[in-house]
């Protein structure tokens, strides 16, 4: 699918969920997101639709997100419908890791390719305070569980949070060299529940490459991707950066949303949204919905000018 500005369209992040086990400062109201109606959130069916739709369309790249997608019951069957519909090429899930333990086996026998994890910090304390009650064992051995059940190249995802964790930036560009992971520092952004959290702690990405004279960009695999990779000499794994506000990468964008009660977004930072649950029996007109999306993708986002998402990053999936 191509949009009205030449972009082509084949990346398809799904939001399954908008609930958590976590409360992310950034991402978060302290209580949580308000439970909706069984009718509002999508059955796992539903999503499995929507996915099919997406990849006849040409999406071939399809990640699981959430809210935390490990706490929706039946993940492990909708990630096994999903992941043998032919035409999917890149099967992917962003979780905080703490359900992978019990669930990394199952989800690599069901044919997930691969996972991002997020983890601002490995100090306990910190980790508690940010996520406000989590535990930071639990996601370490989620990461080990991860490695150990052979998802390969595991991305790291660190919001970087000036004050709170740019003092770790050295133990997490360390396990770049002694493992083969990719750490990926995010810029935060400002969500409008959120933005009073962000106000004074963004830090440019750059800074963490100043660091380091001797870090050596990588040419872009894919030059969709937001981010941009280095890496240390002889090291395994590579230094990401995600940098929305310092960089937009919206030239290059190749993604749609869908969020959890099956609202269609073209771009994360538009108040746009096209609804697909009507058409969840009429396979054609979902097609057309989704069409119409695309061609109206917006150019570019307005958050350096300082508009705010609506909607917090829990209910639409990063
Ligand atoms: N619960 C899962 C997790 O945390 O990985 C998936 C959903 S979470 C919304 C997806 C990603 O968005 C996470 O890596 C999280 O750190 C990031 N995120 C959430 N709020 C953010 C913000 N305000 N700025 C930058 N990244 C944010
Ligand atoms: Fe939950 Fe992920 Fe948001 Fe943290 S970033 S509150 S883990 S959805």
């Amino acid at each position: 699918m191509i949009d009205q500005y030449g972009r082509r369209i084949n990346y398809a992040r799904i939001s399954i969920t908008d609930l958590c086990n976590l409360r992310c400062q950034y991402c978060m109201p302290e209580e949580g997101v308000t439970k909706k109606d069984c009718g509002e959130i999508l059955r796992l069916e539903d999503f499995f639709i929507i996915a099919r739709n997406l990849i006849a369309l040409g999406i071939d790249k399809i990640r699981l997100t959430g809210g935390e997608p490990l706490v929706r019951r039946g993940i492990i069957k909708l990630v096994e419908w999903i992941g043998q519909l032919p035409g999917l090429r890149d099967f992917a899930m962003t979780t905080n890791g703490l359900l992978l333990p019990l669930y990394a086996e199952g989800l690599k026998a069901a044919g997930l390719q691969r996972l991002n994890i997020s983890l601002d910090t490995t100090d306990s304390d910190k980790y508690r305070r940010i996520t406000r009650g989590g535990d930071v064992r639990q996601a370490l051995a989620g990461l080990e569980k991860a490695m150990a059940v052979g998802f390969r190249r595991i991305k790291i995802n660190v919001v970087l949070i000036k004050g709170f964790n740019d003092d770790e930036v050295e133990n997490f560009v360390e396990m770049t060299k002694k493992r083969p992971l990719d750490v990926r520092f995010i810029e935060l952004m400002p969500f409008a529940g959120q933005h009073e959290f962000a106000a004074d702690k963004y830090m440019p990405g750059e800074d963490i490459i100043k660091r380091y004279p001797e870090m050596v960009a990588e040419t872009a695999d894919d030059p969709s991707a937001p981010a941009r990779y280095y890496r240390l000499p002889g090291a395994p794994g590579r230094v990401g950066l995600i940098e929305p506000m310092s960089h937009r990468f919206c030239d290059a964008c190749n993604r749609i949303r869908i969020t959890a009660d099956g609202q269609l977004l073209s771009c994360l930072h538009s108040r746009a949204e096209t609804d697909l649950k009507p058409y969840l029996n009429d396979e054609a007109g979902m097609q057309e919905q989704i069409l119409y999306s695309i061609k109206h993708k917006p150019i570019t986002h307005r958050l350096a000018e300082g508009s705010l998402m609506e909607r917090d990053m829990g209910k639409i999936g990063g």
